[in-house]
């Protein structure tokens, strides 16, 4: 005896067999009854959900002399004809004859009448799949069709179906399975088959079937012939829920931004033989899970994973945030799309995974919402645990200023301490005033304990220690914070020569996106290099778009305002290789800066 797959072994042979559709089977029983059938029916529906299988019962039922409540009889000629093969019901796959030809034979057949039966049933299956002149010789028939022409097309994708052809057809739509159903039927084939089960080993094939009797019963299938009992360990392996597993191990390393992991971890899974581009798809479908996960509240129903698998997913949220799973989604979409054109799909897919996993390499906007929600989020972990992101000295930044004592305070962090004065008036103030903005916030310098790997790697061009600097003015009085972001500034009450170029760049960074919570301004300056030239902060971009932008008023203005609070008046922005700018009005007042000069 030949093979028979559980899905054709299965198939149901009367409308009662089919599963759920009640309201295509009730629509079709109706019209049967009534002797009220069309002409042209269009059934469509996700795959494995039963349209061909309704299709051939319709299709007998019109045939049948005596239908029993709408079903066929089974023991009439038509109904023994048709099931030893009439030539009065022609199923036609479009998939493989959509071609004019087929058409126009299927025109001149439709005209002989049925041999046995009332109809001349005409089944065309994937019908989307026809070509233009196709659909033309089709429409033809359809506008003026025999009496005894029974048309039944069937389509997962209606929306490519022409308009003119589906005006003149009756559609139903087929719906996809809710599980219990698919559970239900796959129980009753398993005690026909008279093979032992698991409960959860039935639950977990039904939702991997997602809707489809047909996908549901080939993995079935699979699962049968793989164990003598059907266990939930066996379909699990069948399902390959260890794949799944690494995979999601890989999005873990990605999603946390951790380089090294996630090219061993990938190198670990295409070792196995899977394909870059198989993978590639699998993280796309992971990622999209994990968004669900993130964004909606009934999460686990929607997903209708098994419980370890949606405790992987779950984990994973919980793990990471809505930008960065979308960065990373866009990322690999984007790949997706690329990757049929690329000769080494394989360095693509890694450079890709790469990217996502280091988006402080990467400049563009979604990369810095992605770091910058990274530090947010070890902040906000950091005052779950109780621990102030602010380390608590003993004098609070408030008061340090009063409290400051007259000897050096050793700075905390030692690498990114500043430098002492050379020559300062109140050397002693330096460390207290330094201490209060870079205990404070991530950007300028690393919360200590923590890598300041999500902070902007700035590559500091120069850092002319040995410049000479003025000397800093008593009372740094309203210290700008994120807590208090209405201080004014102590305009002119002292430049900068305490913190390095990087420093002041950090905080002001810091200042921008906090005091001012300038995105735009933000992202403009997030890729510049600062160094002292003399007493001026040197900002240089490689961008002449992004120098301009800056050097525009307004944008000039508010950059103004968050250097004037951390003390630095002198500062410029030019583009990485230009030369500077000279502005000759400028010169000229400063060569004559006790005259008044007016511009005519
Ligand atoms: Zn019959």
């Amino acid at each position: 005896m030949s093979h028979l797959s559980l899905y054709r072994r299965f198939r149901p042979d009367t409308f009662e067999k089919i599963v759920r559709q009640e309201h295509v089977v009730r629509i079709l029983k109706n019209q049967i009854k009534s002797d009220a059938v069309g002409h042209a029916y269009l059934f469509t529906g996700p795959r494995g959900t039963g349209k061909t299988s309704v299709a051939r019962i319709f299709a007998r039922a019109a045939c049948c002399e005596h239908p029993v409540d709408g079903s066929p009889c089974g023991t009439c000629p038509s109904c023994l004809a048709i099931a030893a093969g009439s030539l009065d019901v022609t199923e036609i796959d479009a998939a493989s004859n959509n071609g004019v030809g087929e058409m126009r034979d299927l025109r001149e057949k439709v005209q002989y009448p049925p041999v046995t039966g009332k109809y001349k049933v005409y089944i065309i299956d994937e019908v989307h799949m026809l070509t233009d002149a196709a659909f033309n010789a089709l429409l033809k028939t359809l506008e003026e069709p025999p009496a005894h022409a029974l048309f039944i097309l069937a389509t997962t994708e209606p929306q490519k179906i022409p308009a003119t052809i589906l005006s003149r057809c009756m559609r139903l739509d087929f719906k996809l399975l809710p599980e219990k159903d698919l559970e239900a039927h796959l129980r009753g084939i398993l005690r026909e088959l008279h093979k032992e089960y698991d409960d959860e080993a039935v639950a977990a094939i039904a939702r991997a079937g997602a809707g489809s009797d047909r996908d549901m019963l080939s993995i079935a299938e699979a699962c049968i012939v793989y164990s003598d009992k059907l266990t939930y360990a066996a379909v699990c392996e069948v399902l390959g829920a260890a794949d799944f597993r690494e995979t999601a191990r890989l999005a873990k390393f990605m999603l946390s931004g951790k380089g090294g992991e996630v090219l061993t971890a990938a190198e670990g899974i295409l070792k196995e033989g899977k394909a870059v581009g198989v993978l590639l798809k699998d993280l796309i479908e992971l990622l999209s899970r994990v968004t669900v996960c993130l964004l909606c509240g009934d999460a686990e129903k929607l997903l209708s994973l098994s419980r370890d698998l949606y405790d992987t997913v779950s984990a994973l949220a919980s793990s990471t945030s809505r930008e960065t799973v979308l960065r990373a989604t866009e990322i690999l979409v984007r790949l997706e799309n690329e990757l049929r054109f690329s000769s080494s799909p394989r360095i693509s897919f890694e450079a890709a995974i790469l990217r996502i996993a280091s988006p402080a390499d990467d400049l563009d906007v979604s990369a810095l919402r992605t770091r910058l929600d990274a530090l947010e989020r070890e902040l906000a972990d950091l005052k779950e645990r109780g621990m102030s992101p602010i380390p608590t000295s003993p004098k609070a930044p408030e008061t340090a200023e009063m409290a400051a004592p007259k000897q050096e305070i050793p700075p905390k962090s030692p690498e990114k301490a500043p430098e002492a004065p050379s020559e300062g008036d109140f050397p002693d103030e330096e460390p207290v005033f330094a201490e209060a903005y870079f205990s404070d916030g991530p950007v300028g310098a690393p919360v200590p304990g923590q890598e300041s790997k999500a902070a902007p790697n700035r590559e500091v061009k120069q850092e002319p220690k040995e410049e000479p600097r003025p000397a800093p003015k008593a009372e740094p009085k309203a210290e700008p914070t994120a807590e208090e972001p209405k201080t004014e500034p102590s305009k002119g009450a002292r430049s900068a020569p305490h913190m390095n170029a990087e420093q002041a760049y950090g905080i002001f960074m810091r200042n921008v996106r906090k005091t001012l919570r300038n995105g735009v301004l933000f992202t403009m300056c997030s890729d510049l290099s600062a160094f002292y030239e003399g007493t001026t902060l040197v900002l240089e971009t490689e961008s002449p778009n992004v120098c301009m932008a800056l050097n525009r008023a307004d944008n000039r203005k508010l950059m103004e305002s968050v250097f004037l609070q951390i003390g630095i008046e002198d500062f410029t922005v030019r583009q990485r290789g230009a030369a500077p700018k000279v502005d000759p009005v400028e010169v000229l007042k400063q060569n004559f800066q006790d005259y008044p000069i007016e511009i005519k």
